[in-house]
């Protein structure tokens, strides 16, 4: 695991590195955000923003998603991966939005994560880039870049992981450094092949070492 110095090291590498780093899925809105946040479960940003671009031209408002039959929306994000379930979501969220809220979208993480949907990730997501609340997404870039460098255990669970994310990093860094550990994931330590030999942080990289590492000799047998 990292020192503390490691990674107050790590961290202001990764801010040289992506000092602008931002939330990468189009939107407006709040809402705009969490229904794309959505759509992204098991899928690029890259798609998701093609589909939301006309997506959302179609659909603006909770009412809008239910003024069609699922059949319609589930077509008109047939793109993206699970679009019958989470067609199904939308409109489930959307009733509920209505029904309970005023149509609006509700701003603390404990009502998000009761909409259909929305898990920990999304709401985290949600709170902190809509309502500038301060919180650590754990997507699979994250993931895997936490434990590749140190932040985390092999064997952490995602919400391990977030946890010891959140003490390594001081509160008012949380948002930024989600998504500066998700630019690093996504263009620089890739999960097929990370670009090692041209990266800041060999030195404190658990998994450069163990990719240097030589292959242990077979004993001949005699
Ligand atoms: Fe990722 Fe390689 Fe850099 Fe480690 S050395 S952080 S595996 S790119």
């Amino acid at each position: 695991m990292l020192t503390k110095v490691q990674s107050k090291q790590v961290l202001e590498t990764l801010g040289a590195m992506y000092p602008d780093a931002y939330c990468e899925l189009n939107h407006e809105n709040p809402f705009e955000l969490t229904i794309a946040v959505l759509l992204s479960a098991q899928c690029t940003d890259e798609t998701v923003n093609k589909v939301t671009a006309s997506l959302f031209q179609k659909y603006k408002k909770p009412e809008d998603y239910l003024s069609v039959p699922l059949e319609e929306l589930e077509q008109d994000i047939r793109r993206i991966g699970l679009f019958r379930t989470k067609a199904k979501n939308i409109q489930a969220l959307c009733r509920i939005l209505l029904e309970k809220y005023g149509g609006e979208l509700p701003q603390k993480h404990e009502q998000l994560v009761e909409l259909p949907g929305v898990g920990r990730k999304t709401a985290n997501v949600v709170v902190s880039n809509a309502f500038g609340v301060p919180a650590i997404a754990v997507d699979t870039h994250v993931e895997r870049v936490s434990k590749r460098l140190g932040f985390a255990k092999e064997t952490d669970t995602v919400l391990e992981v977030e946890k010891r994310l959140m003490k390594a990093v001081p509160k008012e860094d949380w948002t930024q450094t989600h998504h500066r550990l998700i630019f690093f994931g996504r263009y620089h330590c890739k999960a097929q092949n990370p670009n090692c030999t041209v990266c800041p942080l060999t030195e404190v990289c658990r998994e450069y070492k163990r990719r240097m590492k030589p292959p242990r000799k077979r004993k001949d047998k005699v």
